[in-house]
């Protein structure tokens, strides 16, 4: 096939400021775009894709990762957000067809009242389905569900060389694998079909269990992974070799009748100063929090508490200031615990420790894409403020703990891995190349691939 201009829209396609309000949940890398498309119609995409000058395009959902992955400096995006539209919805089966540029917060707010819950999601609840497909996003139940790619059962494909594409298992698989975490490279998510959850109604019977070693969380996942649809740990990071932490874990109430009001929380207004954080009032933080959660027995909590605590603030990227912050997410063999003591042994010297460290089992359910990140092992995730060559020199460190134990980081959360360490984190990244468009491009995907 080749590829032809598209008729120009029949509605004005709009645009953006290339510089405002384009930026990754870290805020790091700072990033200037050429041009900001803001097609809001199918016939608008094709047009940016086959028609715009641009030297390449990148879609940008609600910019929830945090490094660079959804930027395509100098160059430009197509934001998808205005491509929103809920499309049908199959009551027998529980698929619902909608547009990429639909966010979770809205499918919960129109289908968890009729009693239906995303398969799978990540811990905000301000993503885009075409960007959850992208960075095929995982969630407290990766060990029963895998990834949210494995509930996608088709989905259309804008591609500025064949037009508009129909993917699914059986039709253009190969194109439906690579771009289930596909970084958004392979074409434009324009609408998808997701298989919702059943559930009786917003509550989670919930349970937080301390835990004072790596062993002990183990044991704890080997015991709830059974029992509970949901399992995450939350780390105290400044306690060394020896962690301890609180296991969360929980399942889909019964409940129904209590009544139900989803919270609103503050918005932080503006970049709090970057002292605000340090390794004094991160420590008090985790030992309030620990104290906070250890004498919790079991509870009905609704699901926005459990699934989303972070949502409860707006805004909260801007608590680590100006200079923005960087995620480091691994994932560790689990048969090599030693590695994930040093890892937390390097943190802990550093003394750049995080309040928000999110540690979890990832079970075995074969990989929904070529380039997706969960597999069998244990994933950590911790924030830290970005504090010059001092934190880099950090994430080094940990990186070849990482690489040495086979582990792997995840994309959506980076900011700076070096192209050695996304080639041992996913050796199968060549295979991966052929389904690029060739109109698209990131600022991740040249920074570790060394693609022009
Ligand atoms: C508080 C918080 C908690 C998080 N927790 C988790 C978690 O538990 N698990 C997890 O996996 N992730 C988690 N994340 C990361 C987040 O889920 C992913 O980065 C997600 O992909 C962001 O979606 P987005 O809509 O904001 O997309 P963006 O960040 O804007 O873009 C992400 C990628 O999707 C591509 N893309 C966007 N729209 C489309 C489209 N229509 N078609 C094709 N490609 C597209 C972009 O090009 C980019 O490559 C978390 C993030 C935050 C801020």
């Amino acid at each position: 096939m080749t590829a032809q201009s598209a008729a120009s829209p029949k509605r004005k396609l709009e645009t953006g400021h290339p510089t405002k309000d384009y930026v990754s949940w870290g805020r790091y890398p700072a990033a200037t775009h050429a041009n900001i498309y803001k097609p809001a119609w199918n016939d608008q995409v094709a047009f940016v894709l086959t028609s715009a000058s641009d030297a390449s395009v990148l879609p940008y959902g609600l910019g929830r990762s945090y490094g660079d992955s959804c930027l395509n400096a100098d160059r430009s995006l197509i934001d998808c957000r205005r491509l929103n539209r809920i499309l049908c919805f199959d009551e027998s089966t529980g698929v619902l067809r909608c547009e990429g540029g639909v966010a979770f917060a809205d499918i919960i707010r129109v289908f968890l009242p009729k009693g239906w819950f995303l398969p799978v999601t990540p811990g905000t609840q301000f993503v885009t389905v075409g960007g959850a497909i992208a960075n095929d996003v995982h969630g407290k139940n990766h060990h029963r569900a895998g990834t949210f790619g494995a509930h996608v059962r088709q989905f259309g494909l804008h591609r500025s060389d064949h037009g508009l594409v129909a993917c699914n298992p059986e039709l253009n698989s190969d194109m439906f694998r690579a771009t289930i975490g596909g970084l958004g490279l392979t074409g434009l998510i324009a609408w998808a079909d997701i298989k919702l959850l059943r559930v009786n109604g917003p509550w989670i019977d919930a349970e937080s269990v301390p835990f004072h070693s790596l062993s002990a969380f183990l044991d704890l996942s080997r015991e709830s992974d059974g029992r509970f649809e949901y399992t995450v740990a939350w780390l105290d990071c400044f306690a060394g070799k020896a962690p301890r932490g609180i296991f969360f874990r929980g399942n889909h109430s019964a409940a129904t009748g209590k009544a139900f009001h989803p919270k609103r929380g503050p918005q932080l207004p503006f970049a709090l100063p970057a002292w605000l954080l340090n390794r004094y009032t991160v420590k008090a933080f985790n030992s309030a929090y620990y104290r906070m959660h250890a004498k919790k027995g079991p509870s009905l909590v609704p699901y926005d508490s459990f699934f989303y605590p972070l949502d409860s603030v707006r805004q909260w990227n801007l608590l680590y200031g100006k200079q923005g912050f960087l995620q480091y997410q691994c994932v560790i063999p689990e048969d090599n615990p030693a590695a994930f003591e040093e890892l937390l042994d390097r943190i802990a010297r550093s003394g750049q420790g995080s309040f928000l460290g999110v540690l979890k089992k990832f079970g075995d359910l074969p990989p929904a894409g070529i380039l997706s990140f969960p597999r069998p092992g244990l994933t950590l995730a911790l924030d830290f403020a970005m504090r010059g060559e001092r934190t880099l020199q950090l994430m080094r460190s940990l990186d070849e703990v990482v690489q040495q134990s086979g582990g792997a980081l995840y994309p959506a959360k980076d900011a700076r891995m070096s192209p050695a360490l996304f080639e041992s984190s996913f050796p199968r990244w060549r295979s991966f190349v052929p389904y690029i468009d060739p109109k698209m491009s990131s600022s991740f995907w040249r920074r570790v691939t060394g693609a022009q």
